[in-house]
């Protein structure tokens, strides 16, 4: 993923890095190379317009223009306003680096900041790879982090959800809430939580039903859970290869649900990359994880900063 954004702003930016002096018209150009960049890389167009709108003012200022190296700086504040875009703060791994922080870590990971067991409530389209995903949290909190975890599968409609999720937890080594026949959902996800404290889990994971598109009883239901199990974490996972689509389910989650974070899966296909731009843009939250392949540990924490670095080269 970023490869064609890569490419594309890649040059735009060697170009403007080896001039030694730029007029307003050279940086004017210079973005309209962005701009088509960002568009070809499936950025919706709002966001688009909104990044080029943000930094053109900074860019085109005459203290700028008449500094010693004015592309490398207009290259710093394409690359400062990229980071924010992906809901970094621009210097934050440099500083977390001068502390001797994991740089990047605290932003992007899931925050397991309240009273044990935590519910984290995952939600997303069918076929998104929601149950994949759970699992890979599962393992990465549990082996790296230590966490007691249980999952439960709260999807009662695929009759071979529940047992999917099953069979994850045995792979990963992660306990799964025992299934009920029959019980409807929310009851699933209150005996969850009631489980999971009466036995010291630190974390439950609920995944929750998918549909192939949004639709009212889809988040109807997703709302009855959330209202039940009061989720300190509430993430979308969604596929970055629908692109555009994955931009509107998650414009839509994020109004009727309510998101505290989005996992991207399928980073490791060829998807342009612009969904995660146009996603942090239109919801205003982050982007938390990646998912990078089927396997249960592809799974990495976003970091808009390295990310940010790759796009521009
Ligand atoms: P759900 O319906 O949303 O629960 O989706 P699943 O978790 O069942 O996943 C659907 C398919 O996508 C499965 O074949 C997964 O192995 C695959 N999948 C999930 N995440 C990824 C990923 O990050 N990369 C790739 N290549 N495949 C994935």
């Amino acid at each position: 993923m970023f490869d064609g954004l890569q490419s594309r702003l890649g040059d735009v930016f060697d170009k403007l890095r080896r001039r030694a002096s730029l007029s307003e018209d050279d940086v004017n150009a210079a973005l309209r190379e962005v701009r088509v960049a960002l568009l070809e890389a499936d950025v919706a167009l709002p966001v688009v317009k909104d990044f080029i709108e943000g930094v053109r003012p900074k860019a085109v200022g005459q203290e700028v223009l008449r500094s010693v190296t004015p592309g490398q700086q207009v290259v710093k504040i394409v690359h400062d306003h990229l980071v924010e875009m992906l809901g970094g703060t621009p210097g934050a791994d440099e500083q977390a680096a001068r502390e001797g922080r994991y740089p990047g870590a605290a932003e992007s990971d899931l925050d397991l900041n309240a009273p044990a067991p935590v519910p984290i409530l995952m939600v997303g389209l069918q076929g998104s790879g929601k149950t994949t995903t759970t699992g890979k949290i599962a393992k990465r909190l549990s082996e790296k982090q230590r966490k007691k975890v249980l999952m439960a599968s709260l999807d009662t409609r695929r009759p071979a959800a529940q047992q999917q999720l099953k069979v994850l937890g045995e792979q990963v080594g992660v306990a799964t809430l025992p299934i009920v026949p029959g019980e409807p959902p929310v009851a699933i996800a209150k005996r969850a939580l009631s489980t999971g404290k009466l036995e010291g889990y630190d974390v439950v994971l609920l995944d929750t039903a998918g549909r192939l598109a949004i639709d009212e009883e889809l988040m109807a239901e997703v709302v009855a859970v959330r209202d039940a199990a009061q989720p300190h974490e509430t993430l979308l996972v969604a596929d970055a290869m629908t692109g555009q689509d994955a931009v509107n389910v998650a414009a839509a989650f994020n109004e009727r649900v309510g998101l505290t974070g989005i996992a991207l899966t399928r980073v490791d296909g060829d998807a342009r990359g612009g969904a995660a731009l146009s996603m942090k843009a239109v919801t205003g939250k982050p982007i938390k994880l990646l998912g990078t392949g089927e396997k249960l540990d592809a799974l990495e924490a976003f970091h808009p900063e390295r990310v940010a670095g790759r796009i521009l080269g």
